[in-house]
């Protein structure tokens, strides 16, 4: 058995590991690698093996860091079959669809400036249509059913807790009278999180590929996210400003929506307007609404015994057509406005910043994680003055930070994971989706429990078994 990781290696974005075994092509996860224009551009362009030899693709979760890259995939050549959970198949259409839109933009952007010094056109990653025949791949799956979808290779999904229908992915391996138990966190989930069920570890691993976006850091509690959320909101409408939440469209959003109803409902915020500015999110919260059954017990009463929906309430409205979120910009009272992407790398959340940023009465509140080179990060570090289609603007606005939404655990979680494997079984780790510095702090943790290999590849980098 050989496994080779093609992204995601010290780095968090572009997941893809491949594993050869029994003359089996297996790929875990293909994900959009995401930061510096150019460079993704190309790294995403080109894949490092022949997308026609692989046979079955296991993907995770629906974001677009694991996903992204799929249509890209079978542009290339790759026939064989996807699993995911049904959720994820759902989500990771509307994902994806809306990622071409965003590519074709992009490219039409990057274009323009190319036919300025006479440079040829180049073309999108991918297109809608690209994407439509992708989804015919795709085979959903439940949790914790296994199934052979190649032989001497059983699989099982479990849940991960990280966002709707996320899973980690449990092979079964036998090869040449030799078996492996090898286990893929995805994007492992915090416990006691709203909205989605606790992560379920797998056991007696031989191998584990762990994801480390947090490798370094403890998450400060949950518990403290209605009275942050409360002192940001009611200090910034005092003022007289607006709060601004760049958030994912999947996940992140419906968090803070969440956490927002409980808080209005308590009437522990202002009374003033929210918009969930993004179309995307909207779609993606339908789904959220079609699978309860998928979401934490709490969440699933609340629609089933109670009838409610912790997704709407009188306060919040979704916001669809263009000319209604550019109407936002002119609003003069006080209001929240909760816009993708997260990484402000894209969509109607730049409109909004473009507008904003200057402004000493705005607050730009981030919740999430931000991959190196992206707007937000470089927003979240404090530079003074950004770009945003090409054009300078000063950040005058107030930054602040909340890490406590985070939907990957943080140090303790990922290295409490392996307790589930002894150090006498689990031979190697593998820290993936992670920058060095998160996942290298886990090394040596690891070590003082017993396990001895415990490993942070380089990209393109193959370990045979
Ligand atoms: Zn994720
Ligand atoms: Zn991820």
């Amino acid at each position: 058995m050989k496994i080779t990781f093609f992204g995601g290696a010290q780095t968090v974005t572009g997941s893809m590991h491949l594993i050869e075994v029994n003359g089996f092509k297996i790929l875990l996860e293909c994900g959009l690698f995401q930061g510096r224009r150019q460079e993704y551009y190309e790294r995403n362009q080109n894949f490092t093996f022949d997308p026609a030899e692989v046979d079955i693709l296991l993907l995770s979760h629906a974001h677009i860091d694991h996903s992204g890259n799929i249509p890209n995939l079978v542009k290339k050549g790759f026939r064989g079959r996807i699993f995911a959970t049904e959720p994820t198949v759902e989500l990771v259409k509307l994902l994806l669809m809306d990622s071409a839109y965003l590519q074709e933009m992009d490219i039409r952007w990057v274009n323009k400036i190319r036919a300025k010094s006479g440079q040829p056109s180049v073309e999108p990653l991918y297109t809608k249509e690209d994407v439509a025949r992708s989804l015919g791949y795709f085979e959903p799956i439940l949790y914790d059913e296994t199934f052979e979808p190649l032989e001497g290779v059983q699989v099982t999904f479990r849940e991960a807790g990280h966002i709707l229908g996320s899973a980690g992915i449990l092979l079964e391996i036998k090869e040449k009278g030799k078996s492996y138990r090898l286990g893929f966190t995805g994007d492992l989930g915090r416990y006691h999180a709203a909205l989605v069920r606790d992560p379920n570890p797998m056991r007696d691993l031989d191998i584990l590929i762990t994801e480390t976006t947090y490798g370094r850091r403890r998450h400060s509690s949950q518990e403290a996210i209605d009275e942050q959320l409360c002192e940001i909101i009611t200090s910034c409408c005092s003022e007289g400003g607006k709060v601004i939440i760049p958030a994912f469209a999947l996940g992140r959003t419906q968090q803070i929506v969440y956490y927002l109803h409980n808080l209005y409902a308590q009437d522990r915020i202002p009374d003033i307007p929210i918009y969930v500015d993004s179309p995307l999110a909207r779609r993606t919260t339908e789904v959220f609404r079609k699978y309860t059954d998928y979401l934490d017990r709490k969440t699933d009463r609340l629609f089933l015994q109670d009838h409610q929906d912790p997704f709407s309430f009188d306060r919040l409205t979704y916001v669809d057509e263009v000319e209604e979120s550019k109407a936002l910009n002119n609003l003069v009272v006080p209001h929240i406005i909760i816009s993708a992407s997260g990484m402000c790398e894209g969509g109607r959340i730049l409109h909004h910043l473009k507008n904003n940023l200057d402004n000493p009465n705005t607050t730009i509140l981030f919740v999430g994680y931000a991959a190196k080179n992206t707007l937000a990060r470089k927003i979240m570090e404090g530079e003074k003055k950004v770009k945003i289609f090409g054009e300078v603007y000063p950040v005058k606005a107030k930054i602040k930070i909340m890490d406590s939404f985070s939907a990957h655990g943080d140090r303790r979680d990922i290295l409490n994971y392996a307790d589930f494997s002894p150090p006498e079984r689990l031979k190697h780790i593998f820290l993936v989706h992670g920058e060095p510095e998160q996942a290298a702090s886990l090394i040596d943790a690891y070590r003082s429990k017993g396990y001895r290999s415990v490993v942070m590849p380089q990209l393109g980098e193959s370990f045979e078994f």
